[in-house]
């Protein structure tokens, strides 16, 4: 029984899972040559064949036997689905499991097994570690990868890095969104009719890119086909405006909505990054886009609404323009997410605590914004670009009042004995080595010292006898001498 086709498709079942004693050729695919898996038999030829099989064979249009017609898919005789299900299996994933899951299961309820089986490797979509089925839930509360977004101030960062969001930080994301959430709008309208310099189109979204085309003409059609043909691998395709577009150009974008909340807010991101680099390089000052993903991709309009003021308060950060969601009527939802989103950030207020500008710190608390109130933020005030932003998200009250606390006299410098000891007083290590080094010293002076409080003049008048009894003369004759032998010595070495 040959099989024609050159290369053998991969067995769901391949033999070598079953013991060779209870195989049986009956049982054996004719394409894959694996064990039969939800078998059928072919009506003309009488194979068996797995069902997937047999439906590869008939849409690749190979001839069953000698005759030049395809087979034809049959139930398969009771006889063999009877020896198949005396089979007992072990799981697939039996090499990364416990014991118990190499027991050996019925043919019948080994998919049902494999597919709720807890010892599947599975791939994290974020950071590709393999893991165990079991284990996915604990590896995604601690993917290193996995991006983490802030209560506060709707920052992201991946886990690895949350300790650099500090509450400064946070602090100061939540200053610079304030600022330049200004640039955001929303309207109801369509892309076409909108003056921007520039339209967002998603060339996914069928319906979008019909209604955008249609509008554009002939030269916007054509151009887009050329360019979508030539330049596979620019992600932004850039075509002249034309026919009833009011805008100066069209960016055409190729955007699917990602597995989790994770993947699609890199895709956003990625999206606004490229376009808005894009639109900032060709001296652009404005650019519209679409409520993405919420036509026909179905994604929930909080989540993107979310996502959406988030990324472009990022893009903003580094490019100044201004940006303008087009909602279309039927889009009412999306509408009111994103105002909410865009008043959040607006209305943020940070509420002061305390200021003490003068020797560097500012304390500030960030109201409202949320319900449960953040830590007292320390902000050095030599940042002046933190300080800034700071000032500025939190109003003019903040502002007079931190500008009439700086004191217009700096205090004066303190003697420089005093910052002497202030700085020996910070070094205890040194303090005790001086002790140590100086302690035979002391001890030498305590010595005479008590000599002299015992004796008294004695002492002294020992002392002065002893000196001039000494002759510095022959002192000096005998170090001669010896520094002469001593060369002598040198000498002959
Ligand atoms: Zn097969
Ligand atoms: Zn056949
Ligand atoms: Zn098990
Ligand atoms: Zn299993
Ligand atoms: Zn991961
Ligand atoms: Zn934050």
């Amino acid at each position: 029984m040959g099989v024609s086709g050159s290369k053998r498709p991969k067995a769901h079942l391949p033999s070598s899972r079953v013991s060779h004693s209870l195989q049986d050729e009956e049982l054996i695919c004719a394409v894959c040559k694996g064990i039969l898996w939800q078998p059928v038999r072919c009506g003309n030829c009488q194979r068996s064949f797995c069902d997937q099989c047999l439906q590869t064979r008939i849409s690749k249009k190979e001839p069953c036997g000698n005759t030049s017609l395809p087979c034809v898919a049959q139930n398969c005789p009771e006889t063999i689905t009877e020896k198949l299900s005396q089979l007992r299996i072990p799981c697939r994933y039996k090499q990364y499991g416990c014991p118990s899951c190499a027991r050996y299961s019925r043919y019948d309820q080994l998919l049902k097994h494999e597919e709720n089986c807890a010892y599947e490797l599975i791939t994290c979509s974020v950071c590709m570690a393999k893991v165990l089925k079991l284990n996915s839930d604990e590896h995604n509360q601690k993917c290193p990868l996995a991006i983490i977004t802030c209560d506060e101030c709707c920052a992201y960062y991946t886990r690895q890095d949350a300790s650099l969001h500090t509450a400064a930080v946070c602090c100061q994301t939540l200053a610079t969104n304030k600022i330049v959430v200004k640039y955001i709008n929303v309207c109801v309208g369509s892309l076409i009719t909108q003056k921007t310099d520039v339209i967002v189109v998603n060339a996914l979204s069928c319906g979008m890119l019909e209604s955008v085309l249609a509008a554009g003409g002939n030269s916007v059609r054509d151009s887009y086909t050329t360019e979508s043909e030539s330049s596979s691998a620019e992600s932004v395709l850039s075509v002249v405006a034309d026919g009833q577009l009011a805008s100066k150009k069209i960016y055409f974008v190729e955007w699917r909505p990602g597995s989790n909340s994770t993947v699609l807010r890199r895709s956003i991101r990625k999206l606004f990054s490229e376009t808005i680099t894009e639109a900032v390089n060709e001296g652009y000052q404005s650019i519209s886009f679409p409520a993405i993903g919420c036509g026909g991709f179905g994604c929930s309009p909080a989540l993107m609404a979310e996502i959406f003021v988030t990324e472009v308060c990022h893009q903003l950060a580094a490019h100044p323009i201004s940006i303008l969601f087009v909602i279309e009527s039927t889009e009412e939802n999306i509408y009111k997410e994103l105002q909410t989103q865009i008043g959040v950030i607006k209305n943020a207020r940070m509420k002061i605590v305390s200021t003490e500008v003068g020797s560097g710190t500012i304390e500030v608390e960030n109201g409202e914004i949320a319900q449960q109130k953040m830590d007292v933020i320390t902000v050095s005030a030599s940042s002046s670009i933190l300080t800034k932003a700071i000032i500025q998200a939190a109003g003019d009250e903040f502002y007079t009042f931190a500008t009439k606390n700086r004191s217009p006299n700096p205090p004066e410098k303190p003697h420089w004995f005093r910052r002497w000891i202030e700085k020996l007083h910070y070094k205890p290590q040194l303090i005790i080595k001086a002790g140590l080094r100086l302690f035979p010293y002391l001890m030498a002076i305590l010595f005479n010292l008590s000599q002299y409080f015992y004796y008294g003049d004695d002492f002294l008048n020992c002392l002065t006898r002893e000196a001039d009894s000494r002759d510095p003369d022959k002192y000096f004759t005998r170090l001669t001498q010896a520094s002469q032998i001593f060369h002598t010595i040198l000498a002959t070495l």
